[in-house]
């Protein structure tokens, strides 16, 4: 009669002790070699973030940052642009004949959609949707002017149209994160202002699954997030005289006390100021603000206040958050 011998106990430690987040991190860059193999889908990717954006270069100087971070830890991040900014200033001489024209001039639009492919490759962004399609939604100009009033810009647009269309991505990327302006758009621009009623609606519409059937399973993401400027930030750029010291003349500050998460981009700040020059129409990074403001070490940190979802205290100055995807 044989005898075996008593199998060795497996070692197999505690679940306790297994740390979830290096196993997240490991399993998030196999994907992301993968997909350039095969098809995979967004769920193959442990962490989705998903960023709604007004006009092209507001994603970089606003949240570049952030992206190039959650790129660099192998993230999906989508970043989702409302309008082509047809409308906005053109500060380079060298392309100042772009500069609108008229309610149907289009160029500068076209034109901006170049630089923004370029500024997403220099952020690492694979993912990247014009909402409804380029030029769908175009550019309603700064709040009070006559442009405003155009039937085809985003500010005029029919919530049944945007609101779909964000669910219908936020459905295909089911991102855990969103991210967008507050209620004032940052600083009162009608487009912003739009992203944010917008974003707010499709972040609750998403998961309704009574809500458009035909656009996809419905998706709850966990936690919305608006982009934030503490008032320390302000007052700084004051200091610097980037910024007027009259307070009407300026962006809306946050206090430091309610801001929710803080990303600290400083590493990440190389592939911001690339995707910056990416734009070149609308910044200038040889003079004035942006060439101030990218020298001053405060701009790489980007700040966010939760609107929606689950507040977890962090370990930072006033509990703050240093990952937006922060678990317990
Ligand atoms: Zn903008």
């Amino acid at each position: 009669m044989t005898t075996f011998p008593e199998p060795e106990p497996l070692d197999t430690g505690t679940p306790q002790q297994v740390d979830e987040d290096a196993l997240l991190a490991d399993v998030a860059e196999q994907v992301d070699d993968l997909e350039q193999l095969v098809d995979i889908t967004p769920l193959d990717h442990p962490r989705r973030i998903l960023l709604v954006h007004a006009h092209p270069d507001d994603e970089t100087v606003g949240t570049g940052a952030t992206i190039a971070r959650y790129v660099e830890e192998h993230a999906l991040v989508v970043v989702v642009t409302c309008t082509r900014g047809e409308l906005g200033e053109v500060v380079d001489p060298a392309l100042a004949d772009l500069a609108s024209t008229g309610p149907d001039d289009d160029r500068l639009g076209e034109h901006r959609v170049g630089e923004l492919a370029a500024a997403m490759e220099a952020l690492g962004v694979r993912e990247h949707r014009f909402l409804g399609g380029p030029g769908r939604f175009r550019d309603s100009g700064m709040m009070g002017e006559p442009t405003n009033d155009d039937p085809r810009c985003f500010w005029q647009a029919d919530e049944a149209d945007t609101v779909g269309a964000l669910v219908g991505l936020v459905r295909e990327f089911r991102p855990q994160v969103l991210v967008t302006y507050d209620a004032n758009g940052g600083y009162g621009h009608p487009d912003h202002i739009q992203a944010h009623r917008v974003t707010t609606a499709a972040f609750d519409a998403a998961g309704d699954p009574a809500y458009a059937p035909a656009l996809g399973e419905p998706w709850q993401t966990s936690r919305l997030y608006h982009t934030a400027i503490p008032d320390a930030f302000l007052q700084r750029a004051v200091e610097l005289g980037v910024l007027p010291a009259d307070e009407s003349q300026r962006p809306r500050g946050v206090p430091d006390s309610e801001i929710d998460a803080v990303i600290d981009g400083t590493a990440q700040m190389g592939a911001k100021v690339a995707a910056m020059r990416a734009h070149r129409s609308q910044i200038d990074l040889t003079q004035g603000l942006w060439h101030a403001l990218v020298a001053a070490p405060e701009f790489a940190i980007e700040n966010y206040v939760l609107a929606s979802g689950d507040r977890l205290p962090g370990d930072g100055e006033h509990g703050w958050q240093s990952d937006l995807f922060a678990k317990e």
